[in-house]
């Protein structure tokens, strides 16, 4: 190939969701180690925390698949993500911390219900029923119990953060923490990678989410694209909520404090589609309404009580901005990225892009791929982040783990 090993003094990521600030964070705390001053841009076409699945995403992470197996690289990936909270949140000055994000980080334990009759250990699993739960019936430590001993785990637990506010928190630590280097967010929509060739860099990793397929160069990427939408509820009156953990039994309800009020956010649909198809469709709440609240309810059921209101979302979202309404019922859209499915569940996609036609045409730059984390981007992104941070300053894609490497375009 011919390649220098001499680290890249200029990268620009594009996409700034969990993929590319994790791959932006770990490149800088790489270059800091090796005292290589590092010029960085991340381009993207909204504002930070506003774009992609990241801004609507549910933030539930555990290691677990649906069957309740391990996930692939599930503990190292979890350990990885705890880590990279736990920087965020803790770099921040505290008048950031309340001014941007008193919820964060929402370390609430989460709860995985499943009522799925194929899972093994299915007859303790089939006693503790969602409803069962959020009653009251039977205690949190009881389904626990329960449920480490159908997946043969010691422990569970997991956790649950607000996947806008982590992603502010991560941005400004990268700022704070660019030292000899430099770091900036670009707002462009980039159609081509010689969209970004005025900035000269060296290094170029794509992580534009469902984006990565729309781009001219990857359109022959493995992947294909699912939406989905969420819904909010808020706390009527002052009443607490009994609700402190997260719910998940295939659909989620996830409680986060918003200032002084308590939302819910529930989801999520699965709308299927081409990409073309559903960044045009976008929101639609009362498809949202139709999957999401009898499940909800049936998980939750004090949902269906005058105790919670439907609220409107804090942020229009992208790709497709929801039409202003009066009804109070609004949604969140946002897209998945996914591969196909194997042995281990879908794994994320990486690789260095090929060079020449049909490739990458930036003759002086590598071109570098992080996509596909599909319904599961938390657990995956910090572990995947700080690989492809190794692989880009070495320029080495064996850094990447080669069951991840499935695409003709790589090299
Ligand atoms: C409704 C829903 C709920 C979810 N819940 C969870 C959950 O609870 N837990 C979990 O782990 N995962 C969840 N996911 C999945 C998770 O959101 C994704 O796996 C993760 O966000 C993917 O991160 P990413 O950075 O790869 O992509 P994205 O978050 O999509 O980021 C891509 C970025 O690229 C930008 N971009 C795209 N195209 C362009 C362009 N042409 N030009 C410039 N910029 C562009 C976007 O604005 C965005 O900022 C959920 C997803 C959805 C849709």
């Amino acid at each position: 190939m011919g390649r220098i090993a001499r680290p890249p003094s200029s990268v620009c990521i594009l996409g700034g969701g969990w993929a590319g600030l994790s791959v932006a964070f770990h490149l800088q705390e790489l270059a800091s180690r090796m005292q290589h001053a590092m010029r960085m841009h991340v381009v993207d076409k909204e504002a930070v925390g506003e774009g992609g699945a990241s801004a609507v995403a549910g933030g539930l992470v555990h290691p677990f698949t649906p069957r309740a197996k391990k996930i692939w690289m599930g503990d190292a990936g979890m350990e990885a993500t705890r880590r990279l909270i736990r920087v965020a949140s803790e770099g921040r000055r505290e008048e950031d911390f309340r001014a941007a994000a008193q919820n964060f980080p929402s370390e609430i334990e989460l709860l995985r219900l499943e009522d799925d009759p194929s899972l093994a250990g299915r007859t303790s699993l089939e006693a503790f029923s969602p409803a069962a739960l959020a009653q009251g019936s039977v205690s949190q430590q009881e389904f626990r119990r329960a449920y480490s001993s159908a997946s043969g785990s010691s422990g569970w637990s997991g956790l649950s953060v607000n996947g806008r506010n982590y992603s502010r928190a991560l941005w400004e630590h990268c700022k704070r923490a660019s030292g000899g280097g430099s770091i900036e967010w670009v707002r462009r929509d980039v159609g081509g990678l010689a969209d970004v060739g005025d900035l000269q860099a060296e290094s170029v990793v794509v992580c534009l989410g469902y984006g990565s397929v729309m781009l001219r160069e990857l359109q022959g990427l493995p992947i294909k694209c699912v939406a989905g939408q969420s819904l909010e509820f808020v706390r009527r009156g002052d009443e607490p909520s009994d609700l402190k953990v997260s719910l998940l039994a295939g659909k989620y309800i996830s409680p986060l404090r918003d200032g002084d009020r308590l939302r819910l956010y529930c989801g999520a649909t699965q709308e299927h589609g081409t990409v073309q198809e559903l960044v045009r469709r976008g929101a639609d709440v009362e498809k949202a309404k139709q999957e999401l609240i009898p499940e909800l309810t049936a998980l939750y059921p004090e949902l269906g009580t005058d105790c919670w209101a439907p609220t409107k979302v804090s942020l229009s979202l992208l790709p497709c901005r929801t039409a202003a309404t009066d009804s109070p019922w609004q949604s969140r859209y946002g897209i998945r990225a996914l591969t196909s499915r194997e042995n281990e569940g879908r794994l994320p996609l990486c690789g260095l892009l090929r060079s020449g036609p049909g490739g990458s045409m930036l003759s002086n730059s590598d071109v570098w791929v992080l996509t596909g984390f599909g319904s599961r981007g938390l657990i995956h992104h910090a572990l995947l982040g700080e690989m492809m941070a190794k692989a880009v300053m070495h320029r080495d894609p064996s850094h990447l783990p080669p069951e991840l490497q499935k695409s003709s375009l790589f090299t």
